[in-house]
């Protein structure tokens, strides 16, 4: 996923701004059930915060969630960065 997909789909979701702060975290894959922590690097998510790993999103839904065909980006982490 490079900047250019981010930037297009905060055109698409103006809304996409407010899910830093009101992220619902989702704390295992919908696909594997694998455990995904708030400060796990590995969570994907669509705009409407369908959550998975980055396995399941990469090698099997190819960055496309399954449950509403939206795009899968990074999702960001909750613990304080040093
Ligand atoms: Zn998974
Ligand atoms: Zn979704």
């Amino acid at each position: 996923m490079d900047r250019e997909v981010l930037d297009m789909l905060a055109d698409w979701h103006p809304q996409m701004e407010a899910i830093d702060m009101a992220l619902e975290m989702r704390p295992k894959c919908e696909l594997c059930n694998r455990k995904l922590p708030a400060d796990s690097t590995v969570a994907r998510i669509c705009s409407y915060e369908c959550t998975f790993c980055a396995d399941c999103a990469e090698r099997v839904l190819h960055d496309v969630c399954p449950n509403c065909g939206g795009v899968l980006v990074p999702r960001p982490t909750r613990a304080a960065r040093v």
